[in-house]
């Protein structure tokens, strides 16, 4: 079980540090299950710095939301995925419906992103999900079908890739699928995935609106590993209520 943060671009060096503190403080609620934390890439270094003065190292990895393809070169504004490695990251989000929508990146260069992670022997966490319009009109499993086929990395295993399966419809908005659709929309992306990777270890995480009040529910769906957090992971109270939600 795995619970990831994404910071999305909010966060400050104060809020890093106070982070840091209160999830140490806490830290014994998680129990077993696995934590990460994804701030924007300029913050990801003193994430690391107080992860390790907190005394959280090994505890909760630090990872960044997005990579360049390319391990350097003239790309004004991008980041390597080397040098999130450098700098002592675990994981690298890929795919978030953000980037797809803010960026215009389709399934091909998502997976040269990935493609880029696994280079870099980082983990992928590479993220799908149907938008509200592609719900209703019945094609979820089909847009599932062509994210994963499309996006998964060559090279790619149940070790380093993970998949966020995250409704484009359920971010940030307070509204989460039926936990009969969330199951069954892990358990088609197991099977699509399993052509690829070794479906029973994969990890498919959920994410889209989930809060502690309803993370125990989600987490204890079958199928699901864990969960991918934005707004509720600014605040160490309700992360680590999510994962003791999940523990
Ligand atoms: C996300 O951005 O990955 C996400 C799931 O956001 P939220 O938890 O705020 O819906």
């Amino acid at each position: 079980m795995l619970i990831a943060g994404n910071w999305k671009m909010n966060g400050d060096l104060k809020a890093v540090r106070t982070f840091a503190d209160q999830v140490a403080a806490g830290i014994d609620r998680a129990g077993a299950v696995g934590l990460l934390i994804c701030p924007p890439g300029l913050l990801a270094q003193p994430m690391l710095g107080a992860v390790a003065k907190a005394g959280l190292e090994g505890r909760m990895g630090v990872g960044v939301q997005d990579c360049h393809a390319s391990a350097s070169g003239a790309h004004t504004g991008d980041t390597a995925a080397e040098m999130a490695a450098d700098a002592g990251c675990s994981h690298i989000i890929v795919g978030h419906s953000e980037r797809r929508a803010d960026h215009g990146e389709d399934d091909a260069t998502v997976k040269a992103k990935a493609e880029a992670v696994l280079r870099a022997r980082l983990v992928a966490i590479v993220c799908i999900g149907e938008t509200e319009a592609e719900r209703r009109g019945g094609t979820t499993n089909a847009v599932l079908s062509g994210q994963i086929r499309g996006s998964l990395p060559d090279g790619a295993t149940s070790a380093n890739c993970i998949i966020a399966y995250e409704p484009v419809w359920a971010i940030g908005t307070g509204m989460t699928p039926s936990l009969d659709d969330i199951r069954d929309a892990h358990a088609h992306i197991r099977e699509i995935a399993g052509e690829r990777v070794d479906a029973a270890s994969l990890q498919i995480l959920y994410g889209g609106s989930v809060k502690p009040g309803n993370a125990g529910e989600i987490m204890g769906l079958e199928g699901v590993d864990g969960g991918l957090v934005g707004g509720a992971s600014l605040k160490a109270e309700d992360f680590l209520g999510i994962a003791e939600a999940a523990a």
